[in-house]
């Protein structure tokens, strides 16, 4: 397939390819749709076993944070970038040169942190261009916008409650989480401090012996973890794990967590989810915290602000998940539908001349 005919059928504006030799950079920007506003997303460092892998990653990621940014209400379009490489081998030249691509853009797309990025390497990428979100505060920056996104998913775990329970409390309800890194850690602190019953399964032990220690609670077996018996299932570690082998075997009424396309395949897994009589929270719609964190960030705005944002997310997964069951659609449909409709109705005002 060719580079053009991808782009069109996810429906790109512009890739952008991005090579210095003397840093060992090789980068893809995708830039998917503007029309509410300047494209952002993490940049993501990753070992891709060819280059067509690393162009898909970047087309499908990029398309998810249109999406992500039109449901949360932000005037932000979806953008990501991705660096093919060694996650252990990084210098102050490698983001940098990134960088340096990323303000040749001037402002079509702004880039954060992503999966092997860090608050360090935001801060070398601020020394060559201002698009560039989630710095350390002494950079100019918000900092890691993961204790964010982990309070976003508390507030969709809670109106998932309210869906099922008719009360969003969290107290004596048991929830798994899968992966306690990053977003995982501050799920946990949120819910152990509501008084809810945690359980855990992550490949690292080092990880899983803190939260215990901080939190209580219990460890699972990695495969335990689809099968255990829980009032919310919270993948808060890889994509895919909810598909045609673990549905079966899930003993939850309610999955909401932080992780990215945690479904397989869209269709297919939401519509067997919707038959098993699951809730599912839309990924892209309960974990948008942390792009909510960033874009107050980038409008001068409190934390405060962000935090109230992120509060709303309570509202958006009822509303999704409401209109899903008034119309006989998956929870990702709808979803998907109240970010086109915004994109539709806002964007169209980018049509009307200004002066
Ligand atoms: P992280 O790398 O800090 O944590 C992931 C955790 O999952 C680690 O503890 C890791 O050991 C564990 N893990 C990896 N593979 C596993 C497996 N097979 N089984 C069990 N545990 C496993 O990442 P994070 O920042 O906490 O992000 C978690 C998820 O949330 C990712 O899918 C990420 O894309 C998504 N997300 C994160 C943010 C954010 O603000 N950090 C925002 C939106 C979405």
């Amino acid at each position: 397939m060719t580079i053009f005919s991808q782009m069109n059928d996810l429906d790109h504006e512009q890739v952008v390819f991005c090579r210095n030799d003397s840093v060992g950079l090789r980068a893809i920007i995708g830039v998917h749709n503007t029309a509410l506003g300047p494209s952002l997303g993490g940049v993501r460092l990753y070992n891709y076993a060819n280059e067509a892998q690393a162009l898909r990653d970047v087309l499908r990621l990029s398309r998810g944070m249109t999406y992500k940014a039109a449901v949360a209400g932000l005037d932000l379009g979806g953008g990501k970038a991705v660096i093919i490489g060694d996650p252990s081998i990084k210098s102050e030249a490698l983001f940098r040169a990134f960088g340096r691509f990323v303000e040749g853009l001037n402002g079509r797309y702004i880039t954060a942190e992503d999966m092997n990025t860090t608050v360090d390497d935001m801060n070398y990428i601020s020394r060559e261009t201002q698009w560039v979100t989630g710095a350390s505060t002494y950079a100019g920056g918000s900092g890691d916008p993961s204790p964010v996104t982990a309070r976003g998913v508390y507030h969709g775990i809670r109106a998932c409650l309210e869906i099922v329970h008719g009360n969003p409390d969290p107290r004596g309800k048991t929830v798994a989480i899968q992966g306690v890194g990053a977003v995982g850690y501050y799920l946990a602190q949120y819910l152990h401090e509501d008084g809810a019953n945690l359980l855990y399964s992550d490949i690292s032990e080092r990880k899983l012996a803190a939260v215990v220690e901080n939190f209580g609670g219990k460890v699972l077996d990695d495969e335990d973890f689809y099968s255990a018996e829980c009032d919310v299932l919270a993948p808060c570690a890889i994509g895919g794990i909810i598909n045609s082998s673990t549905i079966p075997r899930l003993r939850t009424p309610i999955i909401a967590g932080a992780a990215n396309n945690q479904l397989d395949d869209e269709v297919r897994d939401g519509e067997a989810l919707e038959e098993a009589g699951i809730v599912y929270a839309p990924d892209y719609v309960i974990n948008a915290g942390g792009l909510i964190n960033v874009y107050s960030e980038l409008r001068g705005l409190p934390s405060e602000k962000a935090m109230a944002d992120t509060a709303n997310i309570f509202n958006t997964v009822k509303q999704v998940i409401n209109k899903a069951r008034a119309l006989g659609i998956t929870s990702t449909q709808a979803s998907n539908q109240v970010a086109e409709e915004r994109i539709e109705r806002v964007g169209r005002l980018g049509r009307f001349h200004l002066p």
